[in-house]
């Protein structure tokens, strides 16, 4: 099926509690959203597949969680406070701002340019303000004094509380090269472009993990490098495409051209999706070669090094990471999940069609209907399952109903509880329940002695 369009996704999220435009009741705030009761679970669930991904299934990383507002020193030291700018331009009719790159890249439909060749405003061809550079870092001030020495940042990215600890988990955890550490956190960014939904809000949660490798004999010929840092681009489409869901055909890598390129990479890939308005980035992965550890050591005085037992030389790692966005990976499970299908009646079924692993409630458990006789085994069958999995209980509306509404959230299976589990007219029960599956509607019956390895059967990573 294509990809729906995003006002489905967005009413979606809304209607089942995934998303909800951030206070609303005060007219909203641009580029800010909050995460209902199935969001914040849709959210963790991928968060932790990233993490197993990095720190269970591999043996050669370790995660940390660092600081959110640490010495703005930091921020020097990568370069975000005199250079994480982006050229801004206003229009002068319309007065609103944008992104420059985001104009020539064609983010808003095809650049237009005036006669002369300059560039005009995508919303109404107005004549562009000259370009100004911002600096997407929010500042705070910390302490209890107002002056330039208490400001300190929010972070824009993860990997700086991972170089700084660098030392720290050398030293903590007896590491040898090659290693990696990983870290999920929110970062913060001062976006003014409109958002389209989660793609690109103020503040949004990033999973990076930083590989730290031998530094390469010729710096002007990594080769050995350059081949560690394929293997991890494929590995991380692979990751989108196995763990998470996503259609391989919706997915492409793309290499960064040099001018693209940071000044001290020596390669870039994006990992892009096909969104419904173009392919957008959903990860970074980046040769960041040995430019932090080596910012950090001199901004600090304090070299950070590795001590090589095989030349007895202390050496500065290179570094190979993989950059990933929690929340625009979210929008796109929602978007690959999203199918319309005719039923029995000629009617639309709607369903969500994530993976096991990722969807937010794993198992509902149904009486046929809200009855007193059905109720006890219902609650038993529910306690019985609470323990293994994100489970929901409804008895209210029809069981055609209830089955569209866990369709529409995603639900893998339900379980639902009827006269033939309890007994009927003097008749003793079967004590056993009826698994039906979300997408082939399949029923299966089981003895509920037997129905924990029947659903551990079925939801396979869970
Ligand atoms: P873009 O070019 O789209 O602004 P970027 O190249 O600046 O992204 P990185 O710094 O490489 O992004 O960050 C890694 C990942 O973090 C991105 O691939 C994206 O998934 C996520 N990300 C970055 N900025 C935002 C944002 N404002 N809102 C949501 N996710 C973001």
């Amino acid at each position: 099926m294509p990809a729906p369009d995003l006002d489905t996704i967005v009413s979606l999220a809304k209607r089942r509690g995934f998303v909800y435009p951030s206070a609303e009741i005060y007219g909203g705030f641009a580029n800010t959203y909050d995460y209902g009761p199935l969001g914040v679970e849709l959210k963790r669930n991928i968060r932790d597949a990233w993490w197993r991904s990095m720190t269970r299934e591999r043996d050669d990383i370790v995660g940390i969680d660092a600081a959110l507002i640490s010495n703005p020193k930091v921020w020097v030291a990568s370069g975000h406070v005199a250079t994480f700018n982006d050229p801004l331009v206003d229009c002068k009719k319309c007065h609103q701002r944008f992104r420059l790159d985001h104009i020539e890249e064609g983010q808003y439909g095809p650049a237009q340019r005036d006669a002369a060749g300059n560039l005009l405003c995508p919303n109404d061809q107005g004549e562009l303000t000259e370009p100004r550079l911002f600096n997407l870092m929010f500042k705070t001030q910390v302490g209890p004094v107002a002056h330039e020495d208490a400001t300190a940042y929010l972070p824009p990215e993860t990997a700086q509380g991972i170089f700084i600890n660098f030392e720290n988990v050398l030293t903590s955890t007896r590491r040898k090269l090659p290693f990696g550490i990983a870290q999920t956190r929110v970062s913060f960014r001062n976006e003014i472009t409109p958002g389209r939904f989660i793609f690109r809000t103020l503040e949004f949660e990033q999973m990076e993990m930083e590989y730290f490798v031998m530094p390469p004999k010729d710096r002007e010929n990594p080769a050995e490098y350059l081949a560690l840092y394929e293997e991890w681009v494929q590995e991380r489409l692979n990751w989108y495409i196995n763990t998470v869901g996503i259609s391989p055909e919706r997915l492409r890598i793309r290499p960064h051209d040099p001018a693209e390129l940071s000044h001290y990479s020596v390669g870039t890939s994006d990992v892009e999706y096909l969104f419904p308005w173009g392919w957008g980035e959903l990860e970074g992965i980046a040769c960041r070669t040995d430019f932090d550890l080596t910012q950090h050591g001199q901004l600090s005085g304090h070299p950070i090094t590795y001590f090589d037992e095989e030349t007895n030389t202390h050496v500065v790692p290179w570094v190979i990471e993989p950059a990933a966005g929690l929340n625009r990976t979210l929008a796109v499970t929602l978007l690959e999940a999203y199918t319309e299908e005719p039923d029995e009646k000629g009617d639309k079924r709607i369903v969500l069609k994530f993976k096991p692993n990722i969807a937010p409630v794993k198992v509902a458990v149904l009486p046929l209907s809200k009855n007193e006789k059905l109720r006890p085994a219902a609650r038993r069958v529910y306690d019985l399952l609470r323990p293994s999995w994100m489970t929901q209980y409804d008895e209210t509306q029809s069981i055609g109903r209830r089955y569209r509404r866990q369709d529409e959230i995603g639900t893998p299976l339900c379980v639902t509880v009827d006269f033939q589990t309890v007994g009927e007219d003097g008749q003793p029960g079967d004590d056993a329940v009826t698994i039906r599956e979300r997408d082939s509607q399949e029923q299966t019956r089981v003895p509920i002695a037997n129905l924990l390895q029947a659903l551990r059967d079925k939801l396979p990573g869970c």
